[in-house]
């Protein structure tokens, strides 16, 4: 059967990926991506680079954005909007707030690495980050591997940035209800992000979803480039549960520090209903 190859999430230097959003697109484009969207974390600003880039090489292209959202008792879920209408000031201004807090909180976690023995680490992130806007863990972990503290972002995050670490520092992102209202108001669909990811007992993440869709929450990405396949059979089940539309996913950031590359993920269970059917 003749699946069309679909990558709903990935990054780019607008935030903590490596390539430009037109180098993405024409890596999507060489890796057999037919449909892709950029999902900058609480961004917006690559999508008309990559929309041009994905004109010129005949690649479909929907807008995203990977909004962090504050659940619980400081967790942190990221919400993906899809297909929206970029130009909405109501999604423009909540992202916009979102990003704005980004800096203050670098500058805490640059203070908390400052008492561990990691020095200039404000400046050594931003230095790592292609838009000084969106400075992230990320970039962070990258100048702690650039110091030889580490000999890579996934040890820096085990050591320093993940919750309960010492360069941890808790933080107020938007609210769930907020994310979903901004997507909603630019014309798009909301979708929980790489949900294996959190840190959430089974009853947790059972009432993550349910507010979700209370909220009126479409979508689950049933494959992510982090889900095992225990994970996708499990989302899989809750996506049939909840009647969510499903999406699949990279989280692509760049080579050598991703999961996965672009396009290169499992295809879905084929009874299930996809995001992007009612897109084509
Ligand atoms: P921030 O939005 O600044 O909190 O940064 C979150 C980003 O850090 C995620 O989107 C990932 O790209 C990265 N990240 C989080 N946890 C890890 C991890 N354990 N290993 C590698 N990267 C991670
Ligand atoms: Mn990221
Ligand atoms: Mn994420
Ligand atoms: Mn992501």
């Amino acid at each position: 059967m003749n699946v069309m190859n679909v990558d709903l999430h990935c990054h780019s230097t607008v935030s903590d990926g490596l390539l430009t959003p037109a180098a993405v697109v024409e890596r999507a484009k060489a890796n057999g991506v037919d449909l892709l969207a950029l999902t900058d974390h609480d961004e917006i600003g690559g999508l008309d680079e990559a929309r041009t880039t994905a004109e010129a090489l005949g690649i479909r292209f929907v807008n995203g954005t990977e909004i962090s959202v504050s659940w619980g008792d400081d967790q942190t879920v990221h919400i993906v909007g899809l297909n929206f209408d970029h130009r909405h000031p109501e999604l423009v201004a909540g992202l916009g707030r979102v990003r704005g807090g980004r800096d203050a909180r670098a500058g805490r976690i640059a203070a908390e690495l400052a008492k561990v023995g990691i020095d200039d680490a404000y400046a050594g992130a931003l230095r790592h980050a292609g838009n000084p806007a969106l400075i992230s863990r990320s970039h962070f972990a990258r100048y702690i591997v650039e110091r030889g503290f580490a000999r890579d972002v996934k040890t820096v995050f085990d050591h320093w940035l993940a919750k309960g670490k010492p360069g941890y520092v808790s933080h107020p992102w938007a609210e769930l209800a907020e994310a979903l209202g901004w997507i909603k108001a630019a014309g798009g669909v909301a979708v929980i992000a790489h949900p294996g990811r959190y840190r959430l007992t089974p009853a947790e993440r059972r009432e993550l979803f349910v507010a979700f869709k209370e909220m009126g929450g479409q979508g689950i990405e049933v494959i992510s480039g982090s889900h095992t396949d225990t994970e996708v059979r499990e989302f899989a089940g809750i996506a049939r549960e909840f009647d969510f539309l499903v999406s699949r996913a990279s989280d692509f950031h760049g080579p050598g520090e991703s999961y996965i590359d672009l396009g290169r993920m499992a295809a879905l269970p084929p009874d299930l209903k996809t995001v992007w059917a009612e897109w084509l």
